[in-house]
């Protein structure tokens, strides 16, 4: 067959049809499989082929659909799904690595991802350096001494600052390192982060792919071998295996994945736009903005400015609170990727455990505001924000 658009592998992809030609995807809500015989159970037990199931934390038809179909979007081999973003996370990092081994991260992260690379690996014997993602000259010198593993969020939260994948992918394989990248800002919509020289692509499934709200999931992306070597015998022997359930969110989830994104991101450049202007912000981070400082990269690395705008209010926390609880269309919540338009504090909410010269290193300041941009039409969007502003 030859290759299809994303749009067509995003509805189509990975379907797989019971005897009953279904045209939505089953939810196979079964833990385990029966079988023909107790010779076809040990043939099966011995090797199991890609449509032979076991036990639903091993695999199961819907996840295996969702897996084969998000596979196929992110231009990955093979991908294995997971309960949340968060297993996909830890999951990517902790079934290649050993005590002794050697990670260089970008400071800039979710802060279970901080979690995991500051306090959990260490306690294991693994050596963890933080740096600037932004900052090249900084990836070349954390990486002389060599290193096994590099993680970076390929957009950071709540700043969407770029990290280039490709500048930092050539770095570390001649480290000899994996490249693992947290893709979530970026979406599978705008990711081509493999042909860009990611090793291993995660994501929390939680945000655009699901897309409504609905369910907590990710997907750990990467070569066959990667995959079903070193991923599958971990997370399947560990417990963090996505549920038939929630694959099926995810797989109805990707069939709108990129009209929704395309949507979001319009009405994120509008907002930026709008309140790039305004008296009482002081700075806007959009990477689709000619005054982002990483534009220029972010339109190769992504085509796009994506969903997700940051702005700085004039005036502290006051300010901001005032601009949250005045909008009346956006909501306030921590969420991202959701149809539902987002404001975020980041300060008082997702940093609020990091130190003051944590959050001023990072750049998140009391006047900080994210906003996740939803589905609703553009024009009341911008009404919402620049009167919210006016009022604060
Ligand atoms: C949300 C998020 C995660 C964690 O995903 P969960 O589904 O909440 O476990 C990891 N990384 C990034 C960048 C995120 O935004």
């Amino acid at each position: 067959m030859t290759s299809k658009g994303s749009r067509t592998n995003a509805v189509h992809g990975g379907t797989k049809r019971s005897q009953w030609g279904e045209l939505s995807e089953a939810i196979f809500l079964t833990q385990g499989f029966a079988y023909d015989s107790a010779e076809q159970a040990e043939a099966r037990f011995l090797k199991s082929g890609p449509d032979e199931f076991i036990y639903a934390r091993y695999g199961n038809p819907t996840v295996a659909m969702f897996e084969e179909r998000i596979a196929l979007l992110e231009g990955a081999e093979d991908a294995f799904a997971t309960a949340s973003g968060m297993a996909a996370v830890n999951g990517a990092l902790t079934s290649c690595l050993k005590a002794g081994d050697r990670v260089v991260a970008a400071k800039a992260l979710f802060g279970s991802c901080l979690y995991i690379l500051e306090s959990i690996l260490p306690r294991y014997g693994v050596e963890v350096v933080f740096i600037d993602g932004g900052d090249l000259a900084a990836w070349e010198e954390a990486l002389a001494p060599g290193a096994t593993a590099v993680f970076f969020e390929s957009m950071s939260n709540p700043t969407l600052e770029i990290v280039d994948i490709e500048g930092v992918a050539k770095l570390a394989h001649a480290a000899g390192a994996i490249v693992i990248v947290d893709n979530v800002f970026s979406t599978p919509v705008y990711s081509d982060a493999i042909a860009q020289g990611a090793d291993v692509v995660v994501y929390s499934a939680t945000k655009h792919i699901d897309g409504q709200g609905r369910a907590l999931g990710g997907v750990i992306l990467g070569t066959r071998e990667f995959i079903r070597g070193t991923v599958e015998p971990y997370m399947k022997h560990t417990g963090g295996s996505m549920s038939p359930f929630t694959a099926w969110i995810m797989l109805k989830g990707l069939e709108t994945i990129d009209l929704r994104v395309r949507a979001q991101t319009v009405s994120a450049k509008a907002i930026a736009e709008a309140v790039s202007t305004h008296a009482k912000v002081t700075r806007v981070s959009y990477p689709g903005l000619e005054s982002h400082a990483q534009h220029a990269l972010a339109q190769r690395q992504l085509g796009a400015g994506g969903t997700m705008v940051a702005f700085e209010i004039d005036g502290g926390k006051e300010a901001a609170f005032r601009f949250c609880n005045a909008l009346e269309i956006i909501l306030i919540s921590n969420n991202l990727g959701d149809a539902k338009s987002i404001a975020t504090h980041p300060a008082t909410t997702t940093h609020q455990r990091l130190s003051l010269e944590q959050r001023a290193d990072l750049g998140i300041s009391d006047g900080l505001i994210r906003l996740s941009v939803g589905i609703e039409d553009t024009d009341d969007l911008v009404a919402d924000v620049l009167q919210a502003l006016d009022a604060c």
